[in-house]
């Protein structure tokens, strides 16, 4: 069966931080629970429609039930190539959405309900994959692009630029990317902790630390890391080899808006413009399905890029595919 087009959007209000609370920001994002998100504040007074919008008091469950997420996981088991990304501006809640509240390490781990979007598509994942006896094979790599150079980061090694290759089978892939076979949620919670720390920082010791918190958000703000999880059916490799990515990305901004104003007509979309965009081309555009969370603050201090985000929010509606 034809899963369709992209699902739609979803939108996610976090709550206002202690921060803001405190320096008296006020909440200029409110919903009233029937798919309406109302920015007001002193000149700007609009309301948007989307058919799933979480306020700050929705929990990660929640989100991951009335999102799509689960349905997305189940056609990447079918063999459909699926998406999910977040996009927002710094500090808008892509991280706590994809991955939950930071600050755990492997002696704490977080607590289960606040676990995001990606640890709940990977224990989805495992319960088919056990209750269809190991049948499935997972698999994970982890890429962050920064300044259009693709690393990889689950390589212990000093950080080097991997190469962007295409090939007929299939499209555009990053040569000698490391991927690693996971079958439990510890292995992989493993995997995400790495992620956890800083991108493009060495993996550990002080110098890190001392990075301050400007440069970090002006770093995340231009980098993209994207997670794939490969699903491959054991029993059927030789008949009807299931082999679909599984693609959780934060952060990303540009790449569908072209898509968006393309709608119907022939239009040139520039993937080859970016590494990002290559790599995403064959799920945004053409046979797999994605899922966009668009993440806002509702702090009168954001309230410009909170109206972007929703806008373009409201354009990506229209991106549809053929998976
Ligand atoms: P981003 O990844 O978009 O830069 P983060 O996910 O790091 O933003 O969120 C910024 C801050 O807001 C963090 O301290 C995070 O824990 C908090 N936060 C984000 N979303 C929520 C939420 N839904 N509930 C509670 N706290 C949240
Ligand atoms: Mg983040």
């Amino acid at each position: 069966a034809s899963p369709g087009p992209h699902p739609p959007p979803a939108i996610r209000v976090r709550p206002l931080t202690c921060t803001e609370t405190r320096r008296g920001d006020r909440r200029v994002v409110h919903s009233l629970g029937d798919g309406t998100v109302h920015v007001s504040a002193a000149r700007h007074d609009a309301t948007f429609g989307f058919s799933a919008v979480f306020d700050a008091g929705a929990s990660q469950e929640a989100v991951f039930e009335g999102s799509g997420m689960r349905q997305l996981v189940e056609l990447a088991i079918d063999g459909f190539s699926s998406t999910v990304f977040a996009f927002g501006q710094t500090g808008s809640g892509k991280t706590y959405t994809l991955m939950g509240p930071l600050a755990q390490s492997k002696a704490q781990p977080a607590a289960p309900a606040l676990l995001g979007l990606m640890q709940r598509s990977f224990a989805c994942l495992l319960e088919r994959s056990r209750s269809c006896g190991s049948e499935l094979a997972l698999s994970a790599s982890y890429l962050e692009i920064y300044n259009e150079q693709v690393r990889d980061l689950l390589s212990p090694g000093p950080p080097c630029a991997l190469p962007l290759r295409w090939s007929k089978t299939c499209g555009f892939y990053v040569e000698n990317a490391l991927s690693v076979d996971f079958e439990s949620l510890e292995a992989i919670a493993d995997l995400l902790l790495q992620a956890l720390r800083p991108p493009h920082c060495p993996p550990a010791g002080s110098q890190r630390r001392r990075t301050s918190a400007h440069a970090l958000n002006k770093h995340s703000s231009r980098s993209h890391a994207l997670l794939t999880i490969h699903v491959r059916s054991r029993a059927h490799e030789l008949l009807v080899p299931v082999r679909a990515p599984l693609h959780p990305l934060s952060p990303a901004g540009h790449c569908i808006s072209l898509l968006a104003k393309a709608r119907g007509k022939r239009m040139h979309i520039p993937y080859r413009d970016s590494k990002l965009t290559r790599l995403l081309a064959r799920s945004l555009g053409g046979s797999g399905v994605t899922l966009m969370v668009a993440c806002i603050s509702p702090s009168s201090r954001c309230l410009s890029e909170t109206l972007s985000t929703l806008h373009y929010a409201s354009r990506a509606r229209r991106v549809t595919t053929r998976p």
